[in-house]
């Protein structure tokens, strides 16, 4: 079965009533044999570059040039398709050595992701720069993690234009139209999706995050993992809010966390109107299998239902009643 997998991985993935799912990979580094699996396993781009660990390999802060060439050769592996470039999320459960952050009793509450870089913007901006610079060798977009509130995104923006109009100003091309999206990952931001995508082009979900905050359970805490599923009504039902949110302001949303790759999870995010699932490349093809597998329609009831149910165990038991031919 993994053979004729991998045969058809190059071709779009379409559901048996012809609705199409993009199908991206996750990728967290600029190495060419991880750029090259991704590519052989049919990804349609990247819809999570996720820079924290280009800065995790350098033993002190990554300078603008040093940024600059490794995000040109994750854009020239993907030619035209979109790589969607998540700004330094850091903080929380990561830190960076030769970063001296100071102390927080919360971490996973506190300076982290955007909010890390908006009061950092000598570091913002050289990783805005960065992008901007390599954007004209492929598809670039840009994403920003861990965003409650639209004032964010404003401030976020007007780094940008600040790089642009700086970097054009010192005689470099740019790209006029580069796309800008935020991850969801903070509930606040999922119940106030529809307000947030007049913001932003897109919207990535991010669900190893938004499981933890909206359960209150500290994703690394493995005494806790009972608790944490993305199956849970509570997270679908704020995954379904999301989309919503996205479609009623004419936007996609795509998911980024674990669960985008989970084959049982496929049906309930494409039926509740998922447009693109990004997940590790290795689960690609499987994954566009199991898109070809189902419709549309049957997908569409199943999540329906679903999002009706009490616990992450009933949503998991009726996925596997419905579509039995998932593993
Ligand atoms: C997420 O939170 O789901 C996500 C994709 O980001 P990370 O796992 O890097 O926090
Ligand atoms: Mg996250």
């Amino acid at each position: 079965i993994f053979e004729t997998a991998l045969r058809e991985t190059h071709r779009p993935a379409l559901t048996l009533d012809g609705h199409v799912v993009e199908v991206f990979a996750n990728i967290a580094n600029d190495n060419p044999q991880d750029l090259k699996e991704a590519v052989q396993n049919g990804a349609e781009g990247v819809g999570l570059l996720r820079t924290e660990f280009i800065y995790l390999d350098c033993e002190t802060l990554p300078d603008e040039e040093v940024q600059f060439y490794k995000y040109k050769s994750v854009l020239e592996a993907f030619g035209n398709r979109p790589v969607i470039l998540r700004t330094l999320d850091i903080g929380g459960d990561k830190q960076l050595p030769y970063l001296d952050l100071p102390y927080e009793l919360n971490p996973f509450l506190g300076v982290r992701g955007l909010r890390l870089c908006l009061r950092n913007l000598a570091l913002f901006k050289a990783q805005i720069r960065a992008a901007l610079r390599a954007a004209s060798y492929g598809n670039l977009y840009l994403m920003f993690p861990m965003v409650t509130k639209g004032a964010e995104i404003q401030a976020a923006k007007a780094v940008i234009a600040e790089c642009r109009a700086e970097l054009e100003a010192e005689g470099c091309s740019i790209p006029p139209r580069i796309p800008i999206g935020i991850m969801i990952e903070i509930p606040a931001a999922a119940l106030m999706a529809r307000h947030l995508a007049r913001e932003v082009d897109f919207f990535s979900i991010g669900t190893n995050d938004l499981t933890q905050y909206t359960l209150a359970v500290d994703r690394t805490n493995s005494a806790l993992t009972d608790l944490a599923s993305g199956f849970d009504p509570a997270v679908l039902n704020l995954i379904q809010a999301v989309i919503n949110g996205a479609h009623t302001q004419g936007k996609k949303t795509g998911i980024c966390g674990e669960l985008g790759g989970d084959p049982l999870a496929i049906p309930l995010l494409v039926g509740m109107g998922m447009d693109e699932l990004s997940m590790n490349a290795g689960e690609i093809p499987a994954a566009k299998q199991i898109i070809r597998q189902i419709s549309l329609k049957d997908a569409r009831l199943v999540s329906q239902q679903a999002l009706e149910l009490e616990t992450p165990e009933e949503v998991i038991a009726l996925v596997k009643s419905a579509f039995p031919f998932i593993e």
